[in-house]
């Protein structure tokens, strides 16, 4: 048996894809940014020069507007061949969607266009101490006071907490005593009364994520994204193309690895013949070489019906819980048949474990995923 070749080898756009993954190390440079993590600017901008951020963003706000199944091929070799890292900064245009669909003209000319340009990077700020899986429950709060909002409150887990220009955040609106909802703010991050700390993480240690404390920070009341309380309504649709396109980027990272390990274990001896002759190798290999490519079927289908505009919640929430523990099991065999070398920064495939792991929580945790698709099969009166 044998995997098939990797998806869409003859798109013009995967070979745009694989000519910067070799003029830009992508591969080495992500090896680097593990040890010492910081937001890769230069790497950002050539990606921007390259026409890589934004392929899924709408012409009509800067992007390439590509289907996304094309999408999807692209951010698999380029997790293929430079592990999570570029391929989710090329994603990062389609994490701030709400900006781009939502926001008004000028906010989308200051913030969102020099982001497809790769000069201004723009993260998201959901997540708070007390309230993460549970969104619904935010609690910092945005206070009109004549032409401004001030607003009040913490942020956490946040990626980039340091080094986003400017970010979206979702906040409590209110107008005297009334709660508007959820509404969506454009917030430029160099503002007074704003702070950040940065705390270590197991993986994906480029993003430097930490908590963003805001405390009574103006901003204009044109800074708001779109309608008072429609913040959530606009995520959703983000979060269900977000979910599928990651699960892209999962498995290409553990077909990388999949691929060495088969080659590694075809060579190395041990008790007089190779490794891949005991079956206790060879078998956990082949069943990976069979999920791998169920899954990549699954999202591939996935992300077709989201093109094709069929609700796709569901499945594009079991997309990235499928890819995520089908990667985590290949990346591990990874490490244990590779040895003691396996375990060590020697070879790529403990960061690759230490990455992708983030995808059991991140974009909302896998219980969180099953409870969307739950809720397709049996929904709420
Ligand atoms: C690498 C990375 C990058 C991130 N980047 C950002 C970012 O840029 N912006 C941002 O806003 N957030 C970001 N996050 C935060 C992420 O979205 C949250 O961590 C996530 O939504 C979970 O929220 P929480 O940490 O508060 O966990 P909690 O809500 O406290 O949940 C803890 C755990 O409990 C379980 N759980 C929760 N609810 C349920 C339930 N209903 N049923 C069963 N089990 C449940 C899950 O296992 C969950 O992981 C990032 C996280 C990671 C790991």
């Amino acid at each position: 048996m044998k995997l098939p070749g990797l998806p869409g080898a003859d798109d013009p756009v995967v070979a745009e894809v694989v000519e910067a993954a070799a003029r830009l190390a992508l591969g080495r440079r992500s090896a680097e940014l593990d040890l010492a993590p910081e937001f890769p600017r230069a790497e950002f901008r050539a990606l921007g020069t390259a026409g890589l951020l934004g392929l899924a963003t709408s012409p009509a706000h800067g992007g390439r507007g590509l289907h996304l199944p094309r999408v999807a091929v692209a951010l698999y070799h380029m997790a293929y061949l430079g592990g999570t890292t570029f391929a989710k900064l090329s994603l990062q245009p389609e994490f701030s969607s709400v900006l781009g669909d939502h926001g008004s003209g000028p906010l989308r000319d200051r913030f969102y266009r020099p982001m497809l340009r790769g000069e201004c990077l723009v993260g998201n700020h959901v997540t708070e101490p007390g309230a993460g899986a549970d969104a619904g429950s935010l609690s910092l709060v945005a206070e009109r006071e004549g032409d401004e909002f001030v607003l009040t409150g913490t942020k956490s887990e946040i990626a980039f907490a340091r080094d986003a220009d400017a970010a979206i955040v979702y906040a409590r609106e209110r107008a005297g005593p009334n709660d508007l909802g959820i509404s969506a703010f454009l917030v430029p991050q160099r503002l007074p009364g704003l702070a950040a700390t940065v705390i270590p993480d197991l993986g994906e240690r480029w993003m430097r994520r930490g908590s963003v404390v805001y405390d009574h920070v103006r901003v204009p009341a044109d800074h708001r994204i779109g309608e008072a309380g429609a913040a959530f309504g606009y995520l959703k649709r983000e979060l269900t193309r977000e979910r599928a396109l990651l699960a892209a980027i999962y498995l290409g990272v553990a077909r990388a690895s999949w691929e060495d390990t088969v080659r590694y274990v075809g060579e190395r001896s041990a008790f007089g013949r190779k490794l891949s002759a005991q079956e206790a190798v060879s078998f956990p290999l082949v069943e990976d070489a069979a999920r791998l490519e169920a899954a990549w079927l699954y999202v591939e289908r996935t992300v077709r019906a989201i093109d094709a505009g069929a609700p796709s919640d569901g499945t594009a929430a079991l997309s990235k819980w499928m890819a995520v523990e089908t990667a985590l099991g290949v990346l591990d065999h990874a490490i244990q048949f590779h040895g003691g070398r396996g375990y060590s920064k020697a070879l790529p495939h403990e960061q690759r474990w230490r990455d992708v792991r983030s995808g059991a929580i991140a974009h909302g945790p896998h219980e969180i995923m099953h409870a969307v698709a739950a809720r397709e099969l049996w929904p709420r009166p």
